[in-house]
């Protein structure tokens, strides 16, 4: 059972690589939004629009269907109004910068 579905807000919980080729992860504790999610085997396989799978083919993916196992996020819970201060705490997070600020005094 998965309760995710597409745009949603994620935090993502686990963030430990299963397979070696798994170079590219969410990053523990962050939030992400839900591109898409889709049924494999006993599981499901999200993406995310935030960041982009490591390929089966190798590389980034491109073919669409890899993913990662749904158990690595929990949904931000809340209504819809919580849901928007979290949109907004996503967006303002990743256009923040702090380590590209000058600092002018010395
Ligand atoms: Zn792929």
């Amino acid at each position: 059972m998965c309760d995710l579905q597409a745009l949603d807000v994620v935090e993502c919980i686990d963030a430990t690589p299963v397979l070696k080729q798994s170079k590219t992860m969410p990053r523990l504790g962050r939030l992400y939004r839900v591109q898409s999610v889709r049924k494999i085997g006993d599981g499901y396989s999200v993406r995310l629009f935030d960041v982009t799978p490591e390929c089966h083919l190798g590389g980034p993916c491109n073919c669409g269907n890899c993913g990662w196992d749904s158990r690595r996020f929990r949904r931000v819970q809340g209504p819809e109004k919580d849901r928007l201060t979290v949109l907004r705490a996503l967006l303002s997070s990743s256009k923040t910068a702090p380590d590209l600020v000058p600092e002018f005094e010395h």
